[in-house]
């Protein structure tokens, strides 16, 4: 059971929901008891005082008026009975030794008044004394006078007793709205937590149920981005990497029947190309040398594919190290071209490079060389007949730069994020007619990235494409490599 309670408020939407009505119940709560004492504290204070001052006026005639000696002043037992009218109480007058000489009541009149609160007024206090359960104010004055010493003297207590249901009344009506309030809020603070609840822990619970589809091997789907700030960045978050598996799962896909095919393709001419050398029988020595030759070069083509991916499984093993040596790498990028000018002869596509200074770096020769020769291959690939390629190459006290700029069919802007992921082609069945894995844009960066650096492209559709990439003179070996 308490494992079911932690669980249940330990959930954010719950959580939220209590600090939304906590917030909006607590501080009017506090209010309205402080409200009420402070009302109740000063209604009294305020009564006691108004009755005190009333005393004493009376308490300065009874002395005047000798009313303590002898009772036949009927003007003064009138005055007397006129504040108990007042007041809606009684009024009592007690003499110095404690005996009850008027009582608005007529109840304890000749008896003597033992009450605390009159014995010690008789020594000199004024007093309030609350009587709360049945509203009833109490305050009793010593009646001074001079005596014939010039001393003060007390002579008596006044006594007035007020009832003062007003306050209990009023404070009644004041709760009464405060409650009015307090209920309008509640419903408010419920409101408003679920809300909020809903808002905050909504994106989370759909990112988890998802995530649970995920995990069960179904289908993810997008969530709805709403909430504030960080939940809707965590949602759009969640968004874009649900996006981004989605391609690159139908990615994969279409690499496995793209590999498939490109695997089997030069295997088939190859079968045709012997078999109709067997169904030949005698045929001349050219032609067994030609066929031969074609046969070879769909080795070739069937080892390159299959480098490509051996290339790329070596580099995906995270312990992958580099070679490290000191390369000049105007004599490596001069090499990958002499490899490369026939391709692009046969394109009739120019390759140019531009060396502003002798660069050597430390670097795995061979990875980087690939990643270099796949930016320029491409740049052939996907050109125009008539078109060219510009590599440049620079450096200064700390990098190196490679440029490879191309005049050819370009890259659509929404791909341009995609193309460095394995296996994605822009236009598949173009990418197809012109041969081609997906693998090598995924090899350069991965060989980049390991070399410390960092490449960029920039693509105009239709005019062509510059792929920048800047790498370390000196290589810092990574921790835990
Ligand atoms: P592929 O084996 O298909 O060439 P890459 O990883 O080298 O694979 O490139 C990924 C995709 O990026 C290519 O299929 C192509 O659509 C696009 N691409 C790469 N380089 C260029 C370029 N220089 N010009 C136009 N498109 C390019």
């Amino acid at each position: 059971m308490s494992g079911f309670l932690h669980r249940t408020f330990s959930r954010l939407n719950i959580k939220i929901r209590v600090l939304v009505f906590s917030m909006a119940i607590v501080p009017i709560l506090l209010l309205s008891v402080i409200i009420n004492v402070t009302y109740v504290r000063r209604s009294i204070k305020s009564e006691s005082e108004n009755l005190y001052s009333r005393s004493e006026v009376l308490s300065k005639q009874v002395v005047t008026s000798g009313y303590l000696d002898d009772q036949g002043d009927v003007t003064m037992e009138l005055r007397l009975s006129e504040l108990a009218q007042l007041i809606s109480g009684r009024v009592m007058l007690v003499d110095s030794s404690l005996r009850v000489i008027y009582d608005s009541y007529s109840i304890d009149k000749g008896k003597v008044f033992l009450w605390e609160n009159v014995t010690k007024s008789a020594n000199g206090e004024m007093l309030t004394y609350v009587d709360r359960k049945n509203n009833i104010i109490t305050t009793t004055i010593p009646i001074t006078t001079i005596n014939d010493e010039n001393e003060l003297e007390i002579v008596g207590v006044l006594l007035a007793s007020e009832s003062v249901n007003s306050i209990s009344e009023n404070l009644n009506y004041i709760i009464s709205i405060e409650l009015i309030v307090l209920f309008l809020l509640l419903g408010f603070a419920i409101l408003l937590g679920i809300i909020l609840g809903n808002r905050y822990s909504s994106p989370i619970t759909d990112a988890s149920s998802q995530l649970d589809t995920g995990i069960k091997g179904d289908k993810i789907n997008s969530i709805d981005v709403k909430g504030y700030s960080e939940i809707e960045e965590l949602a759009s978050q969640f968004n874009t990497y649900v996006n981004k598996m989605e391609t690159i799962d139908e990615s994969r896909q279409e690499f496995v029947s793209n590999v498939s095919h490109e695997l089997k393709t030069p295997l088939t001419s190859m079968k045709v190309l012997a078999d109709s050398l067997i169904g030949m029988g005698d045929a001349p020595v050219e032609l067994y040398q030609e066929f031969i030759g074609d046969i070879s070069q769909e080795i070739e083509r069937e080892t390159g594919i299959i480098n490509d991916l051996l290339t790329m499984v070596r580099m995906d093993k995270s312990n992958a190290n580099l070679n490290i040596s000191t390369v000049n790498v105007n004599e490596l990028v001069e090499s990958i071209l002499k490899r490369l000018r026939p391709i692009a002869e046969k394109q009739n596509v120019e390759l140019v490079l531009e060396s502003f200074r002798p660069i050597t770096a430390e670097v795995d020769e061979i990875k980087l060389g690939l990643a270099i020769s796949n930016l320029i291959e491409n740049g052939i690939k996907y050109n125009n007949p008539g078109g060219f390629v510009h590599i440049s190459l620079n450096s200064d006290h700390q990098y190196f730069y490679i440029r490879v700029e191309d005049s050819g069919m370009g890259i659509p802007e929404d791909s341009l994020d995609m193309i460095f992921e394995r296996f994605y082609r822009v236009d598949k069945s173009h990418s197809r007619e012109i041969g081609g894995t997906g693998l090598g844009l995924a090899i350069t960066h991965m060989s980049i990235i390991m070399h410390g650096g960092e490449i960029k492209v920039d693509s105009t559709l239709g005019e062509g494409t510059t792929f920048d990439v800047r790498i370390p003179l000196s290589h810092i070996e990574e921790e835990g490599n």
